[in-house]
């Protein structure tokens, strides 16, 4: 007689307990039902086929589109005791064929495939002739073609449950909208599959947005409170991930730098610092932490705004895993909004794609401005109820002030206006608080009557004011040239004495210094 779900998880995976969803996961795929998992990362997917996998007669084949992952994946099986190989272009003809004929000849519990592999016609004939216990479709929303990932062989996987229709399958993602959700279900057929909807929240992870000055000190302030502790630092570019690590270092951080363009030793070994060092700070753009496992990251740095919420949840998600308290950092201005809409505009992408991207960096920018609980703004974004506040965010922790800033609001709109809808922030709130610099002399602005209008606020105050303006839509980006600013539509309710403009206070210095410092 096999053993149960609950023995072999502690005597093969050496846990106590299932965690939320697991245990009816395991129950139901075991029993040779279809599942549809949706699950936020680090909440423990992988267990929801592996055991299965061990429960049931056969092989379980998991398609996985991350080689990198495969190989982490099975060596962690294997010092388990666990079967498990992977199929991949890695591997060479004869280490290639020793898996095939472990496959027929049942020797093997788990055997991970990339996508490609699996489809060819050689991999599924010798499926026809192998023992299959299951088919796990791991990182699924790969089929979206909406998504960040989106891999056209995944569409083609509904071949498994034409040619096996007696075979369960579960797929399961944790980056998945309820749009997402749907499309997935649809294009694998899985509509009749049970879904199971595991709580997106990770309640251990503090959210923290604060207002870009100078973001080098902003970021060494942050880290101050968290001297030793393991963490990642996000960046946009290679170049600002050197300049970063490079300036930590120099300010007595052990930080290292993680990206594509490093030569490939150099980067895996800096992984390798992180996951076996204690305390070591990875700088990296978001080629980094896919398929990282490392329990205890007691932070997530966004020097730069993502591109998307679930792009933010997936990144920031790699903290806290072990459950501990953990904080999810960002440091945002305009400059991240104007580069990332003139990034989407000046891309190949059709139309319809620009738009998709640019709702998405709204929904982002929305959360980044949003005075309600963080947690509420993050988990509405996957269709999940979040009644109260959590208490573990800087909204709930120090709820911001709002101001009536209409007055100001028209005085940056007519200074954009007056000077021809074509500068950036930094100039225009130049003119207003009456700047003398040569440029605002070579165009003639001192001459205007916006000059000097703002002097009673502060350049802080300014840029709050400008970015939660082109935020709310009532300026906009000019995409084509140099990220100027120019009216909106919106705007001329405001400029017409109509409409109240109600904006965020921007913390000051001691209460950042409060928030930096943590808990
Ligand atoms: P995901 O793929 O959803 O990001 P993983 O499957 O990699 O998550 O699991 C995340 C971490 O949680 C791993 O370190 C794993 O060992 C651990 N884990 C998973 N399930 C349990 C459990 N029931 N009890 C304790 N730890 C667990
Ligand atoms: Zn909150």
């Amino acid at each position: 007689m096999k053993a149960t779900p609950e023995a072999l998880l502690q005597q093969v995976f050496g846990h106590a307990a299932f965690r939320g969803e697991q245990a009816a996961i395991v129950h139901h795929v075991a029993e040779g039902n279809d599942a549809l998992v949706l699950m936020p990362t680090g909440g423990g997917k992988s267990l929801c086929y592996q055991l299965p996998a061990l429960l049931r007669d056969g092989v379980a084949i998991v398609v996985s589109p991350l080689i990198a992952l495969m190989q982490d994946q099975v060596d962690a099986l294997r010092q388990l005791d666990v079967r498990a190989a992977c199929l991949n272009s890695t591997l060479d003809a004869d280490a290639a064929r020793t898996v095939e004929q472990q496959l027929l000849a049942g020797e093997l519990d788990l055997l991970y495939v990339a996508p490609e592999r699996l489809l060819t016609p050689r991999f599924l004939s010798l499926l026809d002739r192998a023992p299959v216990a299951l088919f796990a479709i791991d990182e699924a929303h790969c089929v979206s073609q909406w998504g960040h990932d989106f891999r056209p062989e995944y569409r083609e996987l509904t071949i498994l449950h034409e040619r096996w229709p007696g075979v369960p399958r579960i797929a399961l993602t944790a980056t998945a909208d309820p749009p997402t959700q749907r499309e997935i279900a649809e294009r694998l057929q899985l509509q009749d599959a049970q879904r199971f909807v595991n709580s997106f929240d990770r309640p251990n992870i503090r959210y923290t947005v604060v207002q870009k000055e100078n973001a080098r000190r902003q970021l060494l302030d942050f880290l101050q409170a968290h001297r030793g502790q393991a963490g990642i630092v996000y960046c946009l570019s290679r170049r600002k991930v050197e300049e970063t690590a490079e300036f930590l270092a120099g300010h007595g951080i052990d930080a290292l730098p993680y990206h594509a363009g490093m030569a490939a030793d150099a980067r895996a070994s800096n992984q390798r610092r992180f996951l076996r060092d204690d305390g070591v700070v990875i700088v990296a753009t978001i080629a980094f932490g896919m398929g990282i496992d490392k329990p205890d990251v007691r932070f997530v740095a966004h020097m730069d705004l993502p591109k998307s919420i679930e792009g933010y949840y997936q990144e920031t998600g790699r903290a806290g895993r072990d459950g501990e308290p953990s904080e999810a950092w960002m440091c945002y201005g305009l400059g991240d909004l104007v580069l990332l809409r003139q990034m989407i505009e000046q891309s190949d992408s059709g139309p319809e794609r620009k738009r998709l991207e640019h709702r998405k960096l709204d929904a982002l920018v929305g959360y980044c401005e949003s005075m309600r609980c963080r947690r509420q703004v993050l988990l509405a974004n996957f269709g999940e109820d979040y009644p109260q506040s959590c208490g573990n965010c800087d909204n709930c922790l120090q709820p911001p002030e709002a101001w009536d800033a209409t007055e100001a609001a028209r005085k940056a709109l007519s200074c954009v206006y007056r000077t021809g809808q074509r500068f950036g922030a930094a100039h225009l709130i130049d003119v207003l608080r009456g700047g003398e610099s040569e440029r605002i002399h070579q165009f003639g602005h001192d001459r205007l009557g916006v000059h000097g209008v703002g002097a009673d606020l502060d350049a802080r105050t300014w840029r709050g004011v400008f970015r939660q303006l082109v935020a709310h839509g009532l300026l906009d980006v000019d995409t084509e040239g140099y990220g100027g600013l120019r009216l909106a539509e919106a705007s001329r309710a405001v400029l017409k004495g109509e409409q109240t403009v109600m904006l965020r206070r921007v913390a000051g210095k001691r209460e950042r210094e409060r928030s930096a410092s943590g808990r």
